[in-house]
């Protein structure tokens, strides 16, 4: 496994991409509504993209068609914006890929379209509080697998299971780099995590079974069992000071 640590000027620029992520979520969180359809999110996160000088990283990255990927309750990830209207009460989960002068930045987030039941509420909590779980150990010194074992444990605390079949992925001058981030398994295995590494950790969630399935389309994943599926990701940085979450407002760790 080839792991690059960053320098200091790469991290400055993986961390403009990653504003723009950022802005782009911003923007989405506000228009997200009844009625809206994801297709529509989609143009208005490409529109953000282009006048900031970026460009869609999932757009015909190995064929995909949108600029976010949005997946709807029981789909977990990759589903392709289209011209459904949202309805109250979905969970939708969007993912958002920015390059920007070479340099790659990867945030989701999973957000109620209007008031969430109760059960997709506690879901949705426990897939944020997961991802605080998993980038507390994002720390030099510690082990890839520390970030694994803290997302599995948070999940599994709370009723709910670790989507095995997906995870992080180192990021920076591609979309995905080394090392794989598992949401699970023991901890103190796999690299030293060393100052420079940069992780889009991801912890995805599902309120029943972990076993997904892949529709005909070859990208929308959806859980076997029709379980509902959340998904939050932040592109983190390694630093002598603790993890800088770089997909969030901000000039260094906090
Ligand atoms: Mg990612």
């Amino acid at each position: 496994m080839a792991i690059y640590c960053k320098k200091p000027a790469e991290l400055a620029q993986i961390h403009a991409s990653c504003q723009v992520v950022y802005q782009v979520q911003q923007a989405l969180e506000a228009a997200i509504t009844p009625g809206v359809t994801t297709l529509e999110l989609d143009h208005l996160a490409e529109q953000i993209i282009r006048a900031r000088g970026g460009r869609p990283a999932f757009k015909g990255y190995h064929g995909f068609p949108g600029s976010i990927c949005a997946s709807v309750n029981e789909e977990v990830v990759h589903g392709f914006p289209n011209q459904r209207p949202l309805q109250a009460g979905d969970l939708l989960t969007v993912d958002v890929g920015v390059e920007l002068e070479g340099f790659y930045g990867d945030g989701a987030f999973t957000c109620g379209v209007g008031a969430l039941s109760g059960p997709a509420q506690h879901l949705l909590d426990t897939t944020r509080a997961c991802l605080e779980a998993g980038i507390d150990p994002a720390r030099a010194g510690g082990r890839l697998s520390d970030i694994s074992h803290a997302v599995q444990c948070r999940a599994e605390a709370a009723g709910t299971a670790v989507v095995r079949q997906y995870g992080g992925h180192g990021i920076g001058r591609a979309l995905h780099e080394d090392p794989h981030v598992s949401n699970y398994g023991p901890p103190g295995r796999g690299p030293r995590l060393q100052p420079g590494l940069v992780l889009a950790i991801e912890p995805i969630l599902s309120l029943g079974a972990h076993q997904v399935e892949v529709d005909e389309d070859g990208w929308t994943t959806r859980t076997r069992d029709g379980a509902l599926a959340a998904h939050c990701e932040h592109t983190v940085a390694i630093t002598e000071a603790g993890p800088w979450v770089l997909t969030l407002p901000g000039d260094g760790p906090r």
